[in-house]
């Protein structure tokens, strides 16, 4: 073994100063026998008596037995200990619950390992950290995962079924995922059920109701029926936050005419003529929805655009087209009007309240033209088929106009033909008739049914052109599949009344990084209402009654009271216990039972408002917001991807401001809020099962965690980031290296007894080296601590990496290895280094920690000899007497000689005059007589410069002094002094003396069977020898 770590020494320091000024070539053949002649038989002996790194601390981490090691002892012993002992201010890291529908990807374990960062740092402060992992259970993720399970269709199946499915699933998945969360090394109480949360606990569910009842106190809650997005693949309606815009999206569009009735009473003047003329007046209309064409209800003019009437002759009947002056030169090119004559125009005021025939002749009832302001010229023909049931503006235009009720029993409901899976429902007949009907019912609108209905308008002659079109259309986001826009009645929130309040509480929330803030504002701004009724089985009821003989349905405090009391004090389940139990005392009809006059609702909670109440429960646990205290938010952090400024964030926030009580002061629930983007692959792409490009972390972890939380600490997750091969490699490398630094650092330091008792050595007393490793080291302290502060993880990790490979490893590690092994254990220089290693190792493994916990723990255990976790020591920074900027300019100057030097000894290398730099000694020639920082720096150091030239000697001499050169081979080249005009020479050539056969520096001379430095050793220390 000696020979081998001999072999890889860069040995070299002697305190011997030999000095022969010219070497003859006989000399320098004799130095280089020298390896074999005195002493040469000694070489083993002498070796023995080096002090060589020895450390039970593995080269590689035997990582199954790392991690059983230290498991327990990190992750939920740590936690529990720092909520019993840690007496820093509290940090609340309130975790944003994932689905609890598979396995984990690598966008989870980023998530889980940046937030498991910043609650070990704060650990490491000394801070209290509450961290509460989650799971989202309720809603359409788990209700599939379920079904899939059991291969059975959701709406074929009971919904007693499909809860209980949902529900095993739920905690089956939580159970795996939990397993596959502690595989990264992250810091929670995992085993127990009040330091976990799921949003299916029973409580956690009454808690959530008494939410929704002080929002419908505070009267934000209404019910209607109208337009909502709908997603026929989700089965359910959509909240704005819920959709995906698809920018090309084909659609077939059309241009269809509805005739004018002739016997309308108001048609203006210009049309009266027309039509006593024997012309018929059509309305020509452009729609990109043929579906919602049975739907109509009207169409809508503006007020203030002029309509021409574009007469056209085809086949000996004449026809007059109505469309807005503005849109009349395109169409005519487009529609192929021949030799189309404008005979006249009129204002959309004058078209108001006119009538015209429905579509389908056989909708006896004629409909009216209204005017709009959603109107414009800007496409189509300016004039708009309106189907309130199918837009937004149609329906805010109807009842503008109070021509619609959202009663879904009044005369003047809005007309809807389509049912819950997206299809032409039975009621299409009224309009269409029975015989067409055929054609439609049953037939999904998106698809068979748009087709079937243009067909229809066709054949009947009412279609002047079809138009295939790509244009930005919504998507639901998660089965990624088309939506319409439909009307069902619906559970809704005014966010109109709350929205300038989330808006200023906002105000208040730190982001990062801070252009996020934007996307929640913007987010929050947006809407004026949120969608809370899902139509699923699985999930928090909506406890209305619906009254069976009317449209009434109650939902308001007092009845929610009565309920939420039931639910939690009897212990009952809405949806199994029988009504007589929800229905209040006040609501029974005289002798009538509560089940024939009321039913439950059926609709469930949007899960958003599941997960955006989770803030809630932070009170309970006694951490939430007191001013008391001096916490003005519940959580201190959030932290979530970018896609969680339309879902969590905003729920939580939205759900906070709206259930306020009046008295109450309104704030956020979060004080911090932090994103990250998506895990790509290598290349830049979205994961996905289609390309094949998933890395899963599970897979990743079997190098441990520390790889797969290194990687999460170097990217800039803040970003949308990759991983892949390459990626991986160079994580796996820099962790390699971090723990050979650690190594050496451990193997040099000595044992524990050996260092226990040996004198450290002041900084006062320690060489330029030792003084500008502390002051680099307390650079790096510094960077990693406001890294952390900043949560610029990659910063630390940089400066990490830097440290260990640059200033350690490539520098201090090869300059000290001389005096570490060669030297006596007492020897001052020595203890000096391995002050500084241990300083070095200390501080190294506190800044790796949060990041490395398992290799941190490692470190820990080799160093302390205790089953104590590392983080239980509060990180003291070192003390601000490292800082050393003196040493640090020095060092740089002398690097740059360096610099020089090593070019130098390359060059003797490729010639092969030498194989080892030992082999050499350098010279450095000033300026005769020249005086300034850098001479007076070498001087002052010319002691130590053979040592970080890794030389067998190295001198300063006058160009005066200097004699003739005689050495076999002589490589020099000039370097410039800065701030002047003269340069340094810096000359290397053979070391004069012989080979030391104990440290190998040439340093021996002649007739000593050691050199000074090794002889003084080996008498004091082995007087055997
Ligand atoms: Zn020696």
């Amino acid at each position: 073994m000696s020979t081998r770590v001999s072999a890889s020494w860069n040995v070299f320091y002697s305190r011997t100063r030999c000095r022969v000024p010219c070497l003859t070539r006989q000399h320098a053949s004799e130095a280089t026998n020298a390896s074999v002649s005195p002493g040469a038989g000694d070489n083993k002996a002498f070796s023995k008596t080096l002090l060589l790194p020895k450390t039970s601390f593995k080269l590689r981490p035997d990582v199954k037995g790392v991690e059983e090691k230290y498991r327990k002892l990190s992750c939920d012993e740590l936690y529990q200990w720092q909520s019993k002992y840690a007496e820093g201010p509290l940090f609340v890291l309130h975790d944003g619950p994932p689905y609890a529908n598979g396995d984990l990807h690598m966008g989870h374990a980023l998530n889980k390992v940046i937030k498991d960062i910043i609650n070990r740092f704060h650990v490491s402060q000394g801070r209290k950290v509450h961290y509460v992992p989650g799971w989202d259970c309720h809603g359409l993720p788990i209700e599939n995962k379920a079904m899939k399970d059991l291969k059975q269709d959701p709406l074929e199946t009971p919904p007693e079924v499909v809860r209980d499915t949902a529900k095993s699933t739920a905690l089956r998945e939580i159970t795996s995922q939990k397993e596959q969360f502690r595989t990264l090394g992250i810091m929670a109480d995992w085993d127990c059920k009040e330091r976990t949360y799921r949003t299916l606990d029973r409580h956690y569910e009454i808690r959530q109701l008494r939410i929704f009842q002080q929002m419908v106190e505070n009267g934000l809650i209404y019910r209607q029926h109208r337009p909502v997005h709908y997603s026929p693949s989700s089965r359910s309606a959509l909240a704005e936050a819920e959709l995906e815009y698809k920018e090309d999206h084909v659609s077939h569009s059309v241009y269809v005419t509805f005739d004018v009735d002739g016997k309308c009473t108001s048609l203006p003047l210009a049309l009266q003529d027309i039509i006593s003329n024997g012309a018929t007046v059509k309305l020509l209309v452009w729609t990109t929805t043929p579906w919602t064409l049975t739907a109509n209800m009207g169409i809508a003019v503006h007020n203030d655009l002029t309509y021409d009437l574009v007469k056209v002759s085809t086949g000996g009947s004449e026809v007059v087209y109505v469309v807005a002056s503005e849109r009349r030169e395109a169409l005519q090119q487009y529609l192929g009007f021949e030799e189309a004559v404008i005979i006249a125009s009129v204002t959309g005021q004058q078209l108001s309240d006119i009538s015209y025939k429905p579509i389908f002749d056989s909708y006896k009832k004629s409909l009216k033209v209204i005017t709009s302001s959603h109107v414009t010229s800007l496409s189509g023909t300016g004039l708009v088929h309106c189907a309130p049931a199918h837009g937004q503006e149609d329906y805010l235009a109807f009842k503008a106009l109070d021509l619609i009720s959202p009663s879904t029993t009044a005369s003047n409901t809005v007309v809807c033909h389509v049912d819950s899976k997206g299809q032409f429902s039975e009621d299409v007949t009224s309009v269409i008739g029975e015989e067409l009907a055929k054609e439609l019912v049953g037939k999904e609108v998106l698809t068979d049914g748009n087709k079937a209905i243009v067909q229809l308008l066709n054949a009947s002659g009412k279609i002047m052109k079809i138009q295939r079109i790509k244009h930005k259309y919504p998507y639901d986001w998660r089965t990624k599949k088309p939506i319409i826009v439909t009307a069902t009645s619906q559970w809704f929130a005014n966010l109109d009344k709350i929205k300038d309040d989330a808006l200023s509480a906002l105000q208040e929330v730190s982001f990062f990084p801070t252009l996020s803030r934007n996307r929640l504002e913007a987010f929050v701004s947006s809407r004026s209402e949120w969608c809370i009724s899902r139509q699923r089985v699985w999930g928090v009821p909506i406890p209305a009654l619906h009254h069976k003989h009317s449209d009434r349905v109650v939902l308001d405090s007092k009845s929610l009271q009565f309920i939420i009391n039931a639910i939690e004090k009897k212990n009952l389940d809405w949806w199994t216990s029988p009504i007589e139990e929800f229905v209040p005392p006040w609501l029974l009809e005289d002798g009538k039972a509560a089940s024939e006059t009321w039913e439950k609702g059926r609709d469930t909670m949007d899960v958003w408002f599941d997960s955006g109440t989770s803030w809630s429960m932070l009170s309970e646990m006694g951490v939430g917001r007191n001013p008391d205290v001096g916490r003005k938010f519940d959580a201190d952090l959030c932290l979530e991807g970018s896609d969680q400024h339309r879902g969590w964030f905003q729920s939580q926030l939205l759900t906070a401001i709206a259930s306020a009580k009046p008295t109450e002061k309104l704030s956020s629930p979060y004080g911090s809020l932090l994103t990250h983007g998506m895990v790509l692959d290598e290349k830049g792409r979205k994961m996905s099962k289609s390309l094949g490009n998933i890395v899963s972390p599970m897979t990743l972890i079997q190098s441990g965690p520390d790889m797969l939380r290194l990687w999460a600490a170097t990217v800039e997750y803040w970003r949308d980031m990759s991983i892949g091969k390459t990626v991986i490699s160079q994580v796996t490398e820099s962790l390699r290296k971090l723990r050979n630094t650690a190594r050496f650092c451990l193997g040099n330091m000595g044992d524990l007894e050996t260092l226990e008792i040996m004198e450290r050595v002041p900084k006062s007393e320690m060489g330029l080296a030792e003084r500008y490793i502390m002051n680099e080291l307390y650079t790096l302290e510094q960077t990693a601590l406001e890294g952390y502060t900043t949560y610029n993880f990659p910063k630390v990790i940089n400066a990490l990496n830097n440290f260990a490979n640059i200033t350690m490893s490539s520098l201090y590690f090869d300059i000290t290895k001389d005096s570490l092994y060669a030297n006596g254990s007492q020897n001052h220089e020595r203890r000096a280094i391995v002050t500084v290693l241990e300083q070095v190792l200390d501080t190294m493994t506190r800044t790796m920690a949060p990041v490395l916990p398992y290799l941190a723990e490692e470190i820990h255990a080799a160093r302390r000899c205790n089953s104590e976790s590392v983080f239980r020591k509060v990180w003291t920074p070192l003390s601000k007497d490292w800082k050393d900027p003196d040493a640090s300019k020095d060092m740089a100057s002398l690097l740059r000689i360096r610099g020089t030097v090593l070019a130098l000894l390359e060059k003797a290398r490729e010639a092969k005059q030498l194989k080892s730099s030992l082999e050499a000694e350098v010279d450095i020639i000033v300026p005769n007589g020249f005086e300034g920082p850098v001479v007076e720096l070498l001087h002052r150091e010319e002691h130590f410069l053979k040592t970080l030239f890794i030389v067998s000697d190295a001198s300063i001499a006058d160009e005066g002094s200097l004699g003739t050169s005689s050495s076999n081979w002589v490589y020099s080249e000039s370097i410039s002094i800065p701030g002047s005009d003269d340069d340094i020479a810096i000359r290397v050539r053979p070391a004069a003396c012989h080979k030391c056969p104990r440290c190998w520096t040439f340093s021996r001379l002649p007739d000593d069977r050691l050199c000074n430095r090794c002889e003084k050793v080996v008498e004091t220390d082995h007087p055997h020898l």
